[in-house]
C-alpha cells in the first residue's frame, strides 16, 4: 500500500479502535486505493484521504417509546451523514439489535462508494437504530418510529438527507417515519424513499436491489463467457434483498435450492417455492422453518453457515455483514461454486473475499453489485421532484441500464488501475474517483 493510503490506515484504527467493522471496510478501501493516489499525488496535499474516511457528521440520540404495557423503553438512534460531496446524503436506516456505531459507519462509508457507482446524484449517508422490530406489536413499532423521526427530521430533508429502508425498515416503518415527519413539518416531500405506491413510492423499489445484484451478476458472467442459465443458486437471507433476488434469478433460468433466516436455513433440490416464502416472509412475518410444513420435500436445518456447504455455482449472501468466513468460502470454492454476488452490504469477511479471488472466483462486492436499490431509490426522488409516476417497466429497464453500466464501470477502473477482473478494486475506484474529483472543486472546508 502507498506510504499516504497506509499512514491514514493506520490513523483511522488508532482512533477507531473499538469499530471492527467501520476498521474492516477501511482497510478493503483504502488498500484498493492505493494506484489511484500514487497517480494523484496532489490528493496527499488537499488531505483528501483523511477527509474521506471522516463523516462530515454523526448524530446520537436518545429514542424514548411506551410498549404495549405502558413500560416506556429506551433505544439509541443514528445518523452518520458521511460525505454530501456530490449530493444530498443518501442511504438506508437500520433496525437491529446489532446496530451500533462501528455498523453504521461502516455502512456509510460503503454507502458513498456505491451511491457515486450508480451515477446519480447522492451524496452517502446511513442511520438506525438498536430496536429490534422482531416480535414487537404494530402498535409499537409505530411508536418506536414517531419518537426516532421527532428528533431526525430537524436533520432531513428532500435536498438534505434522505434515509431508506435497510434490515429491520421496509413498507410499514417507512409509512410511520413519513407520517411523522410529516405532522411536525407540514411538508409533502420525498424525504424518504421506498414508500408506498400511492403516496409517492416508485413502483420497481421493492424488487430493485434484488433485481439489480441480478443484473450485474449477469453482466459479470456474460462478460465471462458464462450465464445464470442453468446454475444451481443459494441464497441467504428472506427479506428483501434476498427474495427479489431469487424471483430474478428463477426468471433468468438458474434454480435457487436455500434461503434462511437468522435461525436456519432450509434446502429444496427441487428449487424453492418463492410463493411459499412470500406468504411466510412478506404477510405472516413467521420463521423460515414453517417452509418445510408447506413443502415436506425441503429439509430445515438449524443455524446459518451451514447453507454455505450446500453445492452451488452461484453464491447470493443477501442477509447481513460478515456471513461468509473463510471457511464458509472454501467450502463453496470446494464445492465449485463459479460466482459470488453480494446482495448484502460487506457479507464476506475480508479472508473469505480473499479466498474467492485466489481461487479466480467471480467476485461481484456489494457496493457495485447491490447498488440497484439506491439507484431506484434516486429515480424515486426523480419522480417526486417531477410529480410524476413511471411504469415498472420504464423504471426497470432504467435500473438495468445502471446496473449494466456500473459493472462496465468497475470492470474498466479494474483493468486501468489494478488486476482484470478485480471487481473489488474496480468498484472501490470507479466510485471513489468522482467523489475526489467532486471534493477537489469544492475546496477543503
Ligand atoms: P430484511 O430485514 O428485509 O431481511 C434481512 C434478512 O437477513 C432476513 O431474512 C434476516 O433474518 C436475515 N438476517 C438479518 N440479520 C441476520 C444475522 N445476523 N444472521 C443471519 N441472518 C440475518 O433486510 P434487507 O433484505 O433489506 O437487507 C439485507 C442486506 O442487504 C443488508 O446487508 C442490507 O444492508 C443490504 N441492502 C439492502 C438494500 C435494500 O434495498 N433493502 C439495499 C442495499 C443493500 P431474520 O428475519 O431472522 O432477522
Amino acid at each position: 500500500m502507498s506510504d499516504y493510503a497506509q499512514r491514514v490506515l493506520d490513523d483511522l484504527k488508532a482512533r477507531n479502535a473499538h469499530e471492527p467493522e467501520f476498521i474492516q471496510a477501511a482497510t478493503e478501501i483504502l488498500t484498493t486505493l492505493k494506484p489511484v493516489v500514487d497517480r494523484h499525488p496532489e490528493y496527499e496535499k488537499a488531505g483528501l484521504l483523511e477527509r474521506y474516511v471522516e463523516p462530515e457528521r454523526v448524530i446520537m440520540f436518545r429514542v424514548p417509546w411506551m410498549d404495549d404495557k405502558g413500560q416506556v423503553q429506551v433505544n439509541r438512534g443514528y445518523r452518520v451523514q458521511f460525505n454530501s460531496a456530490i449530493g444530498p446524503y443518501k442511504g438506508g436506516l437500520r433496525l437491529h439489535p446489532s446496530v451500533n456505531l462501528s455498523i453504521i459507519k461502516f455502512l456509510g462509508m460503503e454507502q458513498i462508494l456505491k451511491n457515486s457507482l450508480t451515477g446519480l446524484p447522492i451524496g452517502g449517508g446511513k442511520g438506525g437504530s438498536d430496536f429490534d422490530p422482531k416480535g414487537k406489536s404494530d402498535n409499537e413499532v409505530q411508536r418506536f418510529c414517531q419518537s426516532f423521526m421527532t428528533e431526525l427530521y430537524r436533520h432531513v430533508g428532500k435536498d438534505v438527507d434522505v434515509p431508506a429502508g435497510d434490515i429491520g425498515v421496509g413498507a410499514r416503518e417507512i409509512g410511520f417515519l413519513y407520517g411523522q415527519y410529516k405532522r411536525i413539518t407540514g411538508l409533502y416531500e420525498g424525504v424518504l424513499t421506498g414508500k408506498g405506491l400511492t403516496w409517492g413510492g416508485s413502483l420497481a423499489r421493492k424488487e430493485a436491489t434484488g433485481f439489480g445484484l441480478c443484473y450485474f451478476v449477469q453482466a459479470m458472467l456474460e462478460a465471462n463467457g458464462k450465464s445464470v442459465a442453468g446454475k444451481t443458486v443459494v441464497v441467504s437471507g428472506s427479506g428483501n434483498v434476498a427474495i427479489y433476488a431469487a424471483q430474478k434469478i428463477t426468471e433468468m433460468g438458474g434454480k435457487v435450492v436455500a434461503m434462511s433466516d437468522s435461525n436456519g436455513y432450509i434446502h429444496d433440490p427441487a428449487g424453492v417455492n418463492l410463493a411459499v416464502i412470500k406468504q411466510l416472509k412478506e404477510v405472516e412475518r413467521k420463521r423460515i422453518r414453517e417452509y418445510v410444513n408447506a413443502v415436506p420435500t425441503a429439509t430445515y436445518t438449524e443455524g446459518c453457515s451451514g447453507i454455505w456447504t450446500i453445492p452451488c455455482q452461484i453464491a447470493l449472501p443477501c442477509a447481513t455483514q460478515n456471513e461468509i468466513n473463510e471457511a464458509s468460502a472454501k467450502a463453496l470454492i470446494a464445492n465449485g461454486v463459479e460466482a459470488v454476488g453480494e446482495g448484502a452490504n460487506m457479507p464476506s469477511t475480508l479472508e473469505a473475499t480473499a479466498a474467492f479471488q485466489q481461487a479466480k472466483v467471480l467476485f461481484a462486492p456489494a457496493k457495485a453489485a447491490n447498488a440497484g436499490g439506491v439507484a431506484v431509490s434516486a429515480l424515486e426522488m426523480s419522480q417526486n421532484s417531477m410529480r410524476l409516476s413511471w411504469s415498472f417497466e420504464e423504471v426497470d429497464a432504467r435500473l438495468k441500464d445502471i446496473m449494466v453500466g456500473i459493472f462496465h464501470k468497475v470492470d474498466d477502473a479494474a483493468k486501468e488501475y489494478a488486476t482484470s477482473g478485480d471487481y473489488v478494486a474496480g468498484a472501490n475506484i470507479a466510485g471513489f474517483l468522482k467523489v475526489a474529483d467532486a471534493m477537489m472543486a469544492q475546496g477543503a472546508v
